[in-house]
């Protein structure tokens, strides 16, 4: 078994009452920090105010969405009184206007979330949103919004009329445009419902034992070992990391706040971090960035390496419920790649590289791990990756 052990900056009385920030690293092992133990407390809310105020202000290669074509509809954030979590929140359409938000991106889970099913539901929410009828996940990712200083925030059940055929295609083909707009994009990676929330408390402390010498004793806690798995590995430690709509939600959105299963983590174009410290830029080759970074730089033939060996293997393993959703799902990433590569885009199959395109297989751990399944209702053209729900993979070389 592994721990990671803190030791105190100075020894007095209420030892025990200090936040785990007042801990240093001994000299001697690895320089982690340890997390904060509630992810709703201030200086874990002020830690993530101080990396977005980072980015805004000493990144200048990270996109500036401080004034963008707001989506269509937006969450209304009144703060009342933000200690006892006192806000009025409405529902508005935003025609056309300027300004900046927050997204959210979120696993559905089993029990719908709170949503608009119709033009009644857009109405009453229209005049207002009782708090006690928003899920913990929605709750708390209104109260970090109006802590990080903003006013709006898109959740996508309750901005898009869900019984509505046409306003859901309208808006879910403008979701890439208004995750790549956020300011920030919240996710709620360890919340695999929405009755779950997301400023949680997480004890990953094992124990605490004195470690004595003749003048005193000194207070040595020990903490679970943190995972720093990249989210495209087979078994990814937060739900949303298998989730398919969450996937263009990420890569697209400029900033990711996210709230993980062990600590909160920051990634955005210039930096990647967390709260122990261990993910660091410094440590990354740059290519497995979840964003797209340099995207807009790329020749067409790093565009497709991109999507054949990033987005088609990592995309096509995660879940849907729709399985009509697959295509639509990818919609934003598919735009943005498009710019670079060109031609038609043919149901997962890029016209200018038609022949490589069809030589997709079904990548062998998936197999193991489930079985190949048809989609019932039309999901893809048969030649597609995408008509299966599976993982496809593509031969490692690619023939010029
Ligand atoms: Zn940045
Ligand atoms: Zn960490």
């Amino acid at each position: 078994m592994e721990f990671h052990v803190f030791l105190p900056n100075y020894l007095d009385d209420d030892e025990y009452e200090k936040e785990p920030q007042d801990y240093q690293e001994h000299p001697a092992l690895p320089v982690w920090s340890p997390v904060l133990e509630h992810k709703g407390s201030e200086p874990a809310l002020r830690l993530a105010k101080r990396w977005l105020r980072q980015c805004l202000k000493e990144h200048p290669e990270c996109a500036d969405t401080r004034c963008v074509r707001l989506p269509d509809r937006l969450l209304y954030i009144r703060t009342r009184d933000f200690k006892s979590r006192s806000f009025e929140v409405q529902l508005v359409e935003t025609d056309g206007a300027k300004g900046c938000y927050v997204a959210l991106s979120h696993c559905w889970g089993k029990v719908q979330p709170l949503k608009t099913r119709n033009e009644e539901d857009l109405k009453k929410w229209k005049k207002g949103i009782p708090w006690a009828e928003l899920p913990r996940t929605f709750q708390d990712s209104i109260q970090i919004t109006a802590f990080l200083g903003y006013r709006y925030i898109w959740i996508d059940s309750i901005c898009i009329v869900q019984g509505d055929q046409d306003d859901w295609e309208r808006q879910s083909a403008q979701m890439g445009r208004y995750y790549e707009s956020s300011v920030v994009t919240i996710v709620a990676a360890s919340a695999s419902g929405h009755e779950q929330g997301i400023l949680v408390r997480k004890n990953l402390f094992a124990g605490t034992v004195m470690l004595g010498n003749d003048f005193s004793d000194i207070p040595v806690r020990f903490q679970e070992p943190l995972v720093h798995k990249m989210p495209w590995f087979a078994n990814p430690i937060d739900p949303i990391d298998m989730r398919a709509w969450a996937y263009q939600e990420r890569l697209l959105s400029p900033r990711s706040l996210v709230y993980s299963t062990q600590e909160m983590k920051w990634e955005c174009d210039t930096s990647h971090c967390c709260e122990c410290g261990m993910d660091d830029t410094r440590f990354r080759d740059g290519r497995h960035d979840y964003h797209f970074r340099g995207i807009a730089q790329c020749t067409k033939a790093e565009a497709l390496d991109v999507w054949y060996e990033r987005v088609v293997p990592v995309y096509s393993r995660r879940d849907l419920t729709q399985g009509t959703d697959k295509l639509p799902a990818l919609s934003g990433v598919v735009a943005k790649l498009s710019e670079r590569i060109g031609g038609r885009y043919l149901g997962g199959i890029w016209e200018d590289d038609f022949i490589y395109g069809l030589s997709w297989r079904v990548s062998h751990e998936n197999w193991v791990r489930r079985p190949i399944k048809l989609c019932p209702k039309y999901q893809a053209p048969s030649f597609s990756w995408a008509s299966i729900s599976c993982e496809g993979r593509y031969p490692a070389k690619r023939v010029e």
